[in-house]
């Protein structure tokens, strides 16, 4: 016999833009709760949430998968990342990590924010321990609870891909 098909957890899914999972998993809990916390803030309140006229750099992300679509802008003086900013719609994963790309990038030199963007991906793929090795995510950490959540890890690595393709001046990147 046939199960019918679940309609409570299809519309927590389609509804939730949080990993669903996330409270059962007892050995990070603490790390949840800051994590939900932190998630649903940026995205209440984003950061940078603007377009820069005259940007220097700009490069527009996509994550079919999620329906993430983002446009990030950066203002380069020489090397150091002046100004940067984002705009676009997705979850609440995509919007936070790219209000918290915004914080922690500006300000640095395109080598120091293109080297988070390489310990960030390490870390939501599983390259990089942040517990135990060096790094300088500091509270970009709480995205390594991504890690368990494949789906997740291209909403929470978008904006820094998006990123990434603007520092090199391509204009166009998808996680697909
Ligand atoms: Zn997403």
């Amino acid at each position: 016999m046939e199960l019918p098909c679940s309609k409570s957890e299809l519309a927590m899914n389609s509804k939730s833009s949080l990993p669903n999972h996330y409270e059962k998993n007892k050995g990070m809990s603490e790390l949840s709760d800051l994590y939900q916390e932190t998630i649903l803030e940026h995205n209440k309140n984003p950061r940078n949430f603007r377009e820069i006229e005259d940007a220097t750099r700009s490069a527009d992300g996509n994550n079919p998968l999620c329906g993430d679509a983002l446009r990030v802008y950066v203002d380069l003086e020489g090397d150091t990342v002046k100004d940067v900013a984002f705009k676009g719609s997705g979850c609440a994963i995509s919007k936070a990590s790219a209000s918290m790309m915004t914080q922690v990038v500006k300000g640095k030199s395109k080598d120091e924010a293109e080297m988070i963007f390489d310990e960030f991906h390490k870390m939501v793929t599983g390259g990089l321990d942040v517990e135990t090795e060096e790094n300088h995510l500091g509270k970009l950490k709480i995205f390594a609870g991504v890690l368990e959540f494949p789906a997740r890890v291209k909403c929470a690595s978008l904006s820094w891909h998006t990123l990434h393709a603007a520092l090199h001046g391509e204009e166009i990147v998808s996680t697909e």
